[in-house]
């Protein structure tokens, strides 16, 4: 019954207005992984790093149960690294760099162990790489969630579009939906990607929220009002953790399950922007996240009679 993450190890070096973190640890797997452990805990995490990667990171996530046998190091190689800087709204951010590294070359090859599994997050990664992924599995795993950005948007459109009819449940922000569809109004950008195979989308509106369109149902979460924020970087790898951790746990698909998903990728996201990299998802325990998913019920819920 595991789960495959894909997705980056990284490091990133972060500047917002209220301060700057050098080469920090990062990625897009790195979060999911530490996101969908609140949640799930048979995770095998496929990545690939060089020997420039601390360990003890590694044997952090692994002591959190994490397999780490499908992460490839790379001899004489450097790891991914991204800088970005937020403007003063602390959602928009330019991207300063991105050295793909050892991704360059990278061409996943699955262990043994990770042929088998029931759920697949295809995190943030090379469209080409998440497809290579895919066709190595035997089977098609119960439930396929994909993250992409505007980056791979960018240089690799087409590679992107082909993955996305094997997929269930596409996470992208707002802007990205806009950029991916070719459309300004959300709805419309909605049912413009999901005729390009995913059934249901989740848009990521960074401290407004998050929509699910499946069909004609749409269903709204909002951001957790708080007091400070300092690091937005991986709130959407974190969402994307903890709403697949959810539904891997549960085993259940449907849209009602997948509303409580969204509340819990929103919950784990809110824990993400409150420290500097993943540092706040390794401190949280199950009654912090607990607290935190009953401040939300509250926050959305209201009678009417
Ligand atoms: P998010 O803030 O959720 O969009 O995720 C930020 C993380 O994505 C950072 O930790 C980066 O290392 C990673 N990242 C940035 N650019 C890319 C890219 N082009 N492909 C894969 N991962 C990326």
């Amino acid at each position: 019954m595991s789960l495959l993450v894909l997705g980056t190890v990284a490091f990133d070096t972060i500047e917002t207005p209220y301060g700057k973190a050098d080469r920090i640890i990062g990625g897009a797997g790195t979060y999911i992984a530490w996101a969908a452990s609140h949640f799930y805990n048979d995770i095998k995490m496929l990545s690939v790093i060089g020997d420039d990667f601390p360990q003890a990171e590694l044997d952090a996530l692994s002591a959190r149960g994490v397999d780490m046998e499908g992460v490839e190091v790379r001899e004489g190689e450097k790891s991914f690294f991204w800088a970005g800087r937020y403007h003063n709204n602390m959602i928009s951010r330019d991207t300063l760099v991105t050295e793909l590294n050892v991704l360059e070359t990278y061409e996943p090859t699955l262990p043994e162990a990770y042929r088998d599994v029931d759920y697949l997050m295809l995190g943030n990664f090379a469209p080409a790489v998440q497809m290579q992924v895919i066709n190595q599995l035997p089977k098609r795993p119960k439930l396929v969630v994909m993250d992409t950005m505007n980056f791979w948007m960018d240089i690799a459109m087409d590679e992107l579009k082909a993955v996305l009819p094997k997929v269930d449940v596409l996470t992208i922000n707002d802007e990205e939906a806009r950029q991916l569809s070719g459309e300004h109004s959300l709805v419309k950008a909605a049912r413009v990607i999901r005729e390009m195979g995913p059934k249901y989308l989740v848009i990521k509106k960074g401290e407004h929220g998050a929509l699910l369109f499946h069909g004609s149902d749409i269903f709204f979460v909002p951001g957790l009002p708080l007091e400070e924020v300092f690091d937005p970087t991986g709130a959407g790898d974190s969402f994307a953790g903890g709403f697949i951790g959810h539904l891997a746990k549960t085993g259940d698909f449907s849209f009602a399950n997948m509303k409580r998903a969204l509340v819990y990728g929103s919950v784990v996201a809110s824990y993400c922007v409150e420290k500097f990299g993943p540092t706040k998802l390794k401190e949280v325990t199950p009654e912090t996240v607990k607290a935190r998913t009953e401040e939300f019920l509250k926050l959305m819920h209201v009678s009417i009679d």
